[in-house]
């Protein structure tokens, strides 16, 4: 079947005649290896049984202005069904693609508030998907679309993320809380290393922009476990789960599968963003006793906070503790990277005060001796847990003892 064998007026008429409705598509969290939502994906399904798949009926939709219709009927239809899923699980994440006629007008956004002012759902239950080929010549009703959304409390998804070409401005202007990674460039990392360079460098940039991260079309177990190591954030593909009819969906959810899942991928990361602010701090460091301080009003904003709690690591730790972990594994790690980024904050303070360079030369010998001591921790802790993962991947872990135990679940394929 191509395109041109479907009429508009046939589409419209299966809206009218209620014969589309959603399959959802369970997204899996990294961290607990649950589901933790889904994704709702357009299904045509016909008086005789046969489904259509959204590739063959959206793209005219898309080009007549339909989709709008299409959209307005089917919030409806999304919203009745989160409602059913939230009665299982009331912090159910559910994803729902957008396209940017969408967003050119209000109605999404009234329709929403309606829904969540009478407490049908809350704003957490609902994610907004749009790809970045469609916000590709962003209008400013766009961006003020998405800004009433966020404000509404709704979280905006860019989609098929390392297809387009501006993804990254895209992604600094506006109000994206997650990127999801495309399916295809996932799928192909296993044919060319420039995907899996892609795929990596995505990670590594949206976690130091504090925005959750999603790979889609994860079709085997080597895909997920490298995306596991990797520090992303939540999974979608076949290997997992199909997307299925709300029904089968919700004994999914019932039912509560897990998936392998791991600390090791988010300490490295956390860990790449602490080694970002160190080089912050030296880069500033470097810059400023290279230049007089009336040039300083120029130098280039780097976003330079010194708080621990500002740093991924910091944050990584504090996750740890959130979920109950024994501060034994961490406490360490905790009071020296506290102190380097005290010590941070001193080393520029110091070099402001314009004293002698011997002043400086103390203040940063102090910040680097602490900057190795973090290091040396970090790996102290990647070490013992690696080696716990691979006793618990091999099956041999019946000898534990304590502080082993205690360890963050590095690594659950068993
Ligand atoms: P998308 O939003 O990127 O959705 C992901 C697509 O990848 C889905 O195709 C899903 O079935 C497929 N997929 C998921 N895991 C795997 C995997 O492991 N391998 C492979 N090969 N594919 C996988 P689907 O359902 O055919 O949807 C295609 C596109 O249609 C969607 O891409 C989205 O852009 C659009 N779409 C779907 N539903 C809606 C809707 O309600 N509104 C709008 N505007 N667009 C929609
Ligand atoms: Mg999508
Ligand atoms: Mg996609």
């Amino acid at each position: 079947m191509d395109n041109s064998a479907i009429p508009l007026a046939e589409i419209e008429a299966a809206l009218h005649a209620g014969e589309l409705c959603f399959h959802y598509q369970p997204k899996i969290s990294f961290h607990s290896g649950r589901i933790v939502g889904g994704e709702a994906l357009l299904r045509w399904k016909k008086s005789d049984g046969s489904l259509v798949p959204p590739g063959l009926f959206l793209p005219q939709c898309e080009e007549s202005g339909f989709i709008t219709d299409i959209t307005a009927v089917m919030v409806n239809e999304l919203v009745q069904d989160i409602a059913r899923l939230r009665a299982l699980k009331p912090d159910i994440q559910i994803a729902f693609n957008v396209s940017a006629l969408d967003l050119l007008s209000p109605y999404l956004v009234k329709m929403l508030r309606s829904y969540i002012g009478n407490q049908i759902i809350s704003p957490g239950n609902i994610q907004i998907e749009i790809t970045e080929t469609a916000i590709v010549h962003q209008s400013g009703r766009i961006h003020a679309t998405l800004l009433d959304l966020v404000a509404l409390g709704v979280e905006i998804v860019m989609d098929d993320f390392g297809t387009g070409y501006s993804s990254l401005d895209a992604l600094s202007q506006l109000p994206f809380s997650s990127l999801k990674i495309d399916q295809g460039v996932v799928g192909r990392m296993s044919e060319d290393p420039k995907n899996t360079h892609i795929v990596r460098s995505s990670l590594k940039m949206a976690r130091d922009m504090n925005i959750k991260t999603i790979a889609e079309g994860i079709e085997n177990e080597t895909v997920y476990a490298f995306l596991l190591a990797s520090g992303c954030s939540e999974a979608q593909g076949f290997w997992m789960a199909r997307p299925q009819p709300i029904e089968s969906f919700i004994q999914v959810l019932k039912d509560d599968p897990s998936w392998p899942s791991c600390e090791l991928g988010f300490l490295y990361n956390a860990w790449s963003n602490h080694l970002a602010y160190r080089r912050k701090v030296l880069d500033t460091v470097y810059t400023m006793t290279m230049t007089r301080p009336e040039e300083w009003v120029n130098l280039p904003k780097m976003d330079l906070r010194h708080h621990a709690a500002y740093c991924r690591l910091g944050q990584w730790y504090r996750d740890m503790e959130k979920a109950g972990f024994s501060e034994r594994v961490y406490k360490r790690l905790k009071d020296l990277h506290n102190q380097m980024h005290v010590a941070g904050d001193a080393l520029i303070k110091t070099v402001k005060a314009q004293p002698d360079h011997e002043a400086i030369i103390e203040a940063s010998n102090a910040f680097l001796q602490l900057s190795e001591q973090v290091d040396q921790e970090v790996s102290r802790i990647v070490a013992l847990s690696f080696a716990e993962g691979l006793r618990e991947n091999f099956s041999r872990a019946d000898d534990e003892d304590d502080a082993r135990n205690e360890l963050p679940r590095f690594s659950r394929f068993s």
